[in-house]
């Protein structure tokens, strides 16, 4: 679907490249990955190889360097043919946020390159069972001993939690707000393990599940940013990419309801006419497509925001309650216009309701999307997070790569002051930490 506005020649092709590999290597898996509900590595690797984790690092890095535009390109046209595969390009990407906003330059040399190429799988462990949209009730801890620190904690609906090469965990180094640090855990290391994997309902194929930490000692290298500006890590993940990329799953999945219920509705005859000749079906299809074009341009403004460097918080909350709320209302219509064929397997339709329901909770559930929006429109909203972090969209990275080749100590970067003193520098506070 054309987006002239918001895209160039690059993402078309971009598009047509991931619409091939999603017809020809997806969709003839999408079967399999229902009933067997097993976790597709292979898969994830072969979205990885093609550099699509990668599109946010710059070139320099390895990356496409290509931005959020791009991002959304991929994850809906993967998520159009399995909300799964979607999930699984998504969730790396957010992986990769906290490396480009909070690495170290010898964390970025390190990690980025691995990243585009696909060679390593990153997560961002933030959700506990007593936590979740409560980002600040997390009790998993890091303890400083020497040159390490000791983890202990369990992360549950972790997204690749069972695929991840290196995981973003956020745990406790203190109190409060600025009680939380971030950490880089290898997958192999003494004391890390992948728990349960769940018992979802849908998104088979893609693991969130859990991952423990058991007395895990890693060195203070792979701490990531300040001690303290954990939340800020986390924030940058679920802020800046969740929320888009969670848009970019539910319209990728509302793209294929639609197409699927227009084709169903021009096939199915009644009375001895096509059903999309009955009117009330023809004013569902209506409302369907009227969603749609809406979500579509909800997702595509805020991601071309967020790639000009603009304020653009609002406009990815939007874009995250649009389309997550819209892709669900239209999923009910295309149960209603299949009628008891919407049960039915074969027609994947309460695939696609299954699916869109799991965008509800990650990177802030709908209420919490209205109740952010609410604080814009009565001016009380706290940190723009993407007019904090525009410096390093990708647009911008050229410049800031120059910049970095002065000596930083790893993990020492906010305490110059450009990023990591925003609470302090504009007296500005989060007013209530909410997961997204
Ligand atoms: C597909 C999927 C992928 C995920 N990926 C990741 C990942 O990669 N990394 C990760 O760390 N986590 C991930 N999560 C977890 C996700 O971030 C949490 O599900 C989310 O934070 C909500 O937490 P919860 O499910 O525990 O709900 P809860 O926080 O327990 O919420 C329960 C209810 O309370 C409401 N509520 C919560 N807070 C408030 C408030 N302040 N005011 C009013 N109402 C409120 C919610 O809207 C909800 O209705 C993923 C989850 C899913 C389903």
């Amino acid at each position: 679907m054309a987006m002239d506005y918001f895209t160039d020649g690059r993402h078309e092709q971009l598009r047509a490249e991931v619409r091939d590999f999603a017809e020809k290597e997806v969709r003839p898996q999408v079967a399999r990955m229902e009933t067997e509900r097993t976790i597709e590595v292979e898969l994830a690797r072969a979205i990885a190889r093609r550099g699509w984790i990668g599109v946010t690092i710059p070139r320099e890095f390895g990356g496409l360097g290509l931005g959020h535009v791009a991002k959304t390109v991929i994850v809906e046209e993967l998520a159009r043919v399995s909300g799964a595969a979607g999930s699984i390009a998504q969730a790396s990407q957010l992986g990769v946020a906290k490396v480009l906003h909070y690495g170290s330059p010898a964390q970025r040399r390190a990690w980025l390159p691995k990243f585009a190429s696909g060679e390593c799988l990153p997560t961002i462990a933030v959700t506990e069972p007593d936590s979740g949209g409560h980002v600040l009730g997390m009790t998993g801890t890091a303890v400083r001993d020497g040159d390490d620190y000791v983890l202990n904690g369990r992360k549950w609906f972790v997204g690749n939690s069972h695929i991840g090469d290196v995981h973003g965990v956020i745990l406790r180094t203190g109190q409060g707000s600025r009680g939380l640090s971030a950490f880089l855990v290898e997958s192999e290391r003494p004391g890390f393990r992948t728990g349960s994997p769940g018992s979802q309902s849908g998104l088979h194929g893609f693991s969130f599940g859990e991952i423990v930490l058991e007395d895990c000692r890693v060195p203070a290298a792979n701490r990531l940013g300040r001690e303290g500006q954990g939340l800020d890590v986390a924030y940058s993940s679920s802020t800046l990419y969740g929320r888009i990329n969670l848009a970019a799953v539910a319209l990728g999945i509302h793209t294929a309801i639609v197409e699927d219920t227009a084709r169903f509705a021009e096939e199915r005859v009644l009375y001895g006419r096509p059903v999309n000749q009955l009117p009330n079906i023809l004013l569902k299809l209506g409302e369907m497509q009227s969603r749609l074009m809406t979500a579509r341009l909800a997702a595509y403004h805020a991601s071309y925001l967020l790639d000009h460097g603009r304020a653009c918080d609002a406009e990815l909350m939007n874009a995250k309650l649009i389309n997550t709320e819209y892709a669900l209302d239209s999923a009910r219509n295309a149960m209603e216009i299949h009628a008891a064929r919407g049960l039915q397997t074969e027609f994947g339709i309460e695939r696609y309701l299954r699916d869109a329901t799991h965008v509800y909770p990650p990177a802030g559930t709908s209420d919490v999307q209205r109740l952010r929006l609410g604080q814009v429109a009565s001016g009380t909203y706290g940190t723009q997070w993407s007019a904090e972090l525009s410096e390093l969209t990708s647009w911008a990275w050229a410049e800031l790569t120059r910049r970095e080749d002065s000596a930083e100590e790893p993990g020492e970067r906010g305490e110059r002051g450009e990023r990591g003193e925003r609470g302090e520098r504009g007296g500005r506070v989060l007013p209530m930490p909410l997961a997204g």
